[in-house]
């Protein structure tokens, strides 16, 4: 395939859309050099890649000084689309490290001969199409490449498949297949650039000063989202968390974004642990005491039947440093596995720990080498009681270290859970249909019934 002739078609579309003043949906980022300069835009300009705060997808963009503002203009955007940081949008640090981190060298497209240059374990930089003409890109990490004789009809066309793991975007957390023509490379990013690096500079300085001024610093906030152990905030009711949201002096935008089929958030400047709830009134359960109280949860499966919430808990600890909740529920006689739960409070602490479960890099198996399935990858939202911790009381005689362990790509062991793994999913994907099929003579037998 031509990737020329790809970008030209979708840069044609993105200027098409962006005559329109009010811009709703932002179109991709197909931006400078993954397009062919055309019209009077000076691509140079736009050097460097921006992680948006609306939507977590990545856009060509150049960045301007104005005043003590730092305004990221678009590539192929109206003025209205830029998005202006002040100084005053940081209150920490650290949230300025953050946000410095949202920047980085344009991403490389490839050419159909260059694929041999992507490979398994890569960050890239993949394209999503919501519509023909709105491609956004986000990052994935490729899990594997499947490398097949390249088509010589016309020119080189590239007939590999890339298995990517994604990041962010609608595909967060699932993994698909892509071609080449939907993959960037990410570029190393040698120096912070300078306009990006004087602006922060000036912020660091002036939340030094507020601080001295205040005479302390704001300790009380710098613990909102530290994974230390003891986790003492998911104890916390999260409205009391969400309620610090104005103290860390991070603006909330108005654009509100669906995550996974449950949750809605809104989304904050800078990515922290201060996920807002809008909406969660058939899900928000009520405690003995009238406290809300709902939790964001992942369910797993495939989890020895004897396994106990206190393994989950310390094993997943050791790996992510973060101290979930964890539950192990009752199987049927009948089943050789059973199912549970990893619970938090802090939506993004559970993504990092679906991350880490997800990764294409290992697999989390017992001790006798069962491996962990995560069969629904979206994250849920709900009301989860403490009654249910009782479940499964923890065996006083047994050693909770060994109960798990991490299986690395590339061992027998890896390989064998992995085939273990594949086999679940398969067998998941069965009952999935016996489910569905179930409810359909369920329906019939209930319409029959009616109709006596
Ligand atoms: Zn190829």
């Amino acid at each position: 395939m031509n990737r020329r002739a790809l970008s030209l078609c979708v840069c044609v579309c993105v200027i098409v859309y962006s005559t329109q003043p009010l811009l709703v949906q932002r179109p991709a980022t197909t931006a400078s050099p993954r397009t062919v300069p055309i019209m009077s835009v000076d691509f140079s300009l736009y050097d460097l890649e921006f992680l948006s705060t609306a939507d977590d997808a990545w856009y060509s963009v150049r960045v301007v000084l104005e005043d003590d503002a730092l305004v990221v203009k678009l590539l192929n955007f109206a003025e209205s689309a830029d998005e202006r940081f002040r100084p005053g949008d940081f209150e920490l640090a650290e949230a300025v490290d953050e946000f410095v981190r949202r920047f980085r060298p344009i991403s490389q497209q490839l050419q159909d001969r260059d694929c041999s240059r992507v490979v398994e374990g890569m960050a890239v930089c993949a394209s999503f199409a919501f519509l023909d003409d709105d491609i956004r890109f986000y990052d994935a990490v490729v899990e594997s490449v499947h490398y097949v004789d390249h088509s010589f009809t016309k020119e080189e066309e590239c007939l590999c498949t890339f298995v990517l793991f994604w990041k962010h975007g609608p595909n967060e957390g699932n993994v698909t297949s892509a071609g080449i023509a939907n993959v960037c490379l990410v570029q190393p990013f040698p120096q912070i650039d300078n306009r990006v690096a004087s602006f922060t500079k000036m912020v660091k300085e002036k939340i030094e000063i507020a601080s001295l001024i205040s005479g302390s610093a704001s300790d009380c906030n710098a613990s909102l989202c530290t994974n230390v152990m003891p986790d003492k905030e998911n104890s916390h009711s999260s409205i009391g968390e969400k309620s610090s949201l104005s103290q860390h002096g991070l603006q909330v935008k108005d654009g509100v974004r669906q995550f996974g089929s449950f949750v809605h958030l809104e989304e904050g400047r800078i990515g922290k642990c201060y996920e807002k709830i809008l909406q969660d009134t058939d899900l928000g359960g009520e405690s003995d005491m009238g406290e809300i109280v709902s939790h964001h949860f992942i369910l797993i499966e495939n989890l020895e039947r004897n396994l106990s919430p206190a393994s989950i808990m310390e094993f997943m600890h050791r790996q992510t440093s973060i101290a979930p909740q964890a539950y192990v529920f009752p199987s049927l006689s009948s089943e050789s596995y059973t199912r549970g739960a990893i619970v938090l409070d802090c939506l993004k602490k559970l993504k990092t720990i679906r991350d880490f479960l997800n990764s294409p890099d290992h697999i989390v198996i017992s001790s006798r080498g069962r491996p962990w399935v995560i069969s629904e990858n979206f994250l849920r939202h709900g009301p989860f009681r403490t009654t249910l911790e009782s479940l499964m009381p923890i065996s006083p005689n047994r050693s909770i270290v060994d109960e798990l362990k991490v299986a690395h790509r590339g061992t027998k062991e890896y390989r064998t859970a992995k085939s273990r793994r594949d086999l679940f999913m398969d067998f998941i994907e069965h009952q999935h249909r016996l489910h569905k099929r179930l409810a359909l003579e369920e329906k019939k037998i209930l319409q029959l019934s009616a109709a006596d």
